[in-house]
């Protein structure tokens, strides 16, 4: 067995070129999609080049071609999780579609008032919200699987939720939180026993494992491509040719049929029958590329680098004062589910500042931070192009994390910046109207400009945060939510006999309630007529802020901007 070499993976990837180098975020988001493989990329961008045209339609050569590549991708895809048949592979746009598509076409027609369908506590939205549809028009319900305290499927629950009425069983292989193998094997047993019909979302396990569907006895199973170095917007659903070929079309149009007339139309056969439309050709192909990598790779020697490299970051993890993981014992996967002194998404931001790409909050698993009673996580998940090296250097940011924050309270203590009294000063002329600004907006200006870079632009909104006074619980509810941010944002506001507008804001994360005070500095204690006409834009700008955020947080603070404007007209 050959040894495996991370910097000779990573020789796959263009985004790990050394001339992409400079400004190359440390990856560590590869659970949210994978970095693309060299393959892929020439494969798809060769095909638009060169042999571009429709599949299964047209009657010369380019389309003939076009669709002999489409349809040994589906041979391809067909090897690579051992069905027995092409006809059981239908493309889709991903795991959510495929979801969707099972939901809609077999669930929906098959289930009746008062059959359940068994989830776990661990499951991706899309996993969930599509089965809340059927329940909604079948009378269905869901039962749900709670998970032991390592995070894994309980399997001393599953007698216990299991029954005759269990019609449908839908788990995820590995959650995208809990990076952990479910006891996929004992559930198909179960399932078995009572009759069930049995998915699997397969959508993290993809990248890490080999997907046997017969061995797994699964009836659908589902992933998507993005998340093993493939194109985005191009998945699969595996299905046992029977109930397929039982199943009512997904969705009516071209390619799907046999024979349209006015009186009357027949669908065309397996897999056709659920792929209306011009399908995705380059995504197919692309994502033949893929399977065809994963394939080749020497998986023990991947798992053994994985395994050496989950039980290093795992280690140095957890000698971090304050962190905490989300679950008991070490991940499965290179995917590791955590919290830290602060706010999940102000962890998430500081290493942004610092070039780390991690993700942060619910991760589409909001039920599973709800039984778990938190608010989010951090997830930095790993794939094996990234390095020991890479992980030396987020630990020791994180510490340094750990510190800044200790250190910050002492500095705001001593810093005498207050952004809720504030007279009249003249702004930087060039940009912001001097008739709208007063002095704490100067002042936050005056800091912001200090600041070097996006680092200590960062650093100076953790500062600005501790100024922000905090509202209370029962002030922060329902009607003083903030729609279209990202984070939980409350507003409040006041007009006073003078006519001036007062407002308190808060929020859950820290790096928020920073961005407040900006944004409330430019806005507090003025009257109407200064909100409307105060150039926002123009202010941001000139504190070189938005640029730096991502757009989600950039719509953010503009949401909050535009609910300031509006409650003060
Ligand atoms: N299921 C799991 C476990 C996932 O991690 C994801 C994506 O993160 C999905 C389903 C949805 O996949 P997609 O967005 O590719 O449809």
């Amino acid at each position: 067995m050959k040894i495996f070499n991370p910097a000779s993976f990573a020789k796959f990837f263009p985004f790990y070129e050394e001339s992409a180098s400079s400004n190359r975020p440390v990856y560590f988001d590869n659970a949210a999609t994978t970095q693309k493989h060299k393959h892929v990329i020439e494969v798809t961008s060769n095909f638009y080049q060169a042999e571009n045209a429709n599949v299964h339609r047209a009657a010369h050569k380019l389309s003939a071609e076009a669709t002999v590549k489409f349809e040994q991708a589906r041979e391809t895809a067909r090897k690579f999780v051992n069905a027995k048949s092409t006809k059981e592979i239908i493309w889709t746009k991903g795991t959510t579609e495929g979801i969707n598509l099972i939901a809609q076409c077999f669930a929906q027609t098959t289930l009746a008032k008062g059959d359940e369908i068994v989830l776990s506590y661990a499951e991706h939205h899309a996993n969930i919200v599509p089965w809340q549809q059927v329940t909604q028009a079948t009378g269905a319900i869901i039962k749900v699987l709670p998970l032991d305290n390592e995070g894994r499927i309980d399997k001393s629950a599953i007698s216990g939720v299991f029954s005759e009425n269990t019609k449908l069983v839908s788990l995820v292989m590995i959650s995208n939180v809990v990076g952990k193998l479910n006891p996929i094997e004992d559930i198909v047993k179960a399932a078995r026993a009572v009759g069930a019909t049995v998915v699997v979302d397969a959508a993290q396990a993809v990248a890490h494992q080999s997907i046997d569907v017969q061995a797994i006895d699964c009836d659908f199973l589902v992933f998507s491509a993005h998340k093993m170095f493939g194109p985005t917007g191009i998945g699969l659903v595996y299905g046992k040719e029977a109930l397929l070929d039982a199943m009512p079309p997904y969705q009516f149009g071209g390619e799907m049929i046999r024979k349209v007339s006015f009186s009357g139309t027949s669908f065309g056969e397996l897999p056709f029958k659920f792929e209306a439309g011009t399908p995705n050709i380059v995504g197919v192909i692309g994502f033949a590329e893929a399977m065809k990598f994963v394939s080749s790779l020497d998986l023990r020697a991947v798992a053994d680098y994985e395994e050496s490299i989950i039980s290093y970051t795992h280690k140095k993890l957890s000698d971090i004062p304050g962190l905490t993981f989300l679950f008991k014992g070490k991940p499965d996967v290179p995917l590791f589910s955590f919290n830290l002194t602060d706010h999940a998404k102000d962890v998430a931001s500081f290493l942004d500042a610092h070039n780390f790409a991690v993700r942060a909050g619910h991760h589409c698993a909001m039920p599973l931070f709800e039984y778990l009673e938190q608010g989010g996580c951090v997830r930095a998940s790993l794939a094996p192009y990234n390095t020991q090296t890479e992980v030396d250097s987020f630990i020791a940011l994180l510490h340094q994390f750990v510190k800044s924050g200790i250190e910050a309270e002492g500095e705001v203590e001593a810093s005498d910046v207050s952004v809720t009294t504030a007279p009249s000063l003249t702004p930087d002329e060039a940009s912001i109207d001097d008739t709208t600004v007063d002095d704490a907006t100067i002042e936050v200006i005056e800091r912001f400009d200090k600041a070097k870079g996006w680092d200590g632009k960062h650093r100076e909104i953790m500062l600005l945060s501790k100024l922000l006074e905090r509202m209370s619980k029962t002030e922060r509810n329902e009607s003083s939510l903030v729609k279209g941010c990202e984070s939980d944002v409350w507003l409040k506001a006041h007009l006073d006999d003078d006519k001036h507008w007062h407002f308190s804001a808060d929020s859950d994360a820290k790096v928020i309630r920073g961005l407040l005070v900006i944004v409330l500095a430019a806005y507090q204690n003025k009257s109407c007529e200064h909100i409307q006409a105060f150039d926002i834009e123009t202010y941001f700008e000139r504190l070189g802020l938005l640029q730096h955020l991502s757009p989600s947080r950039g719509n953010g603070v503009r949401a909050i901007v535009e609910n300031i404007r509006k409650v003060s007209r």
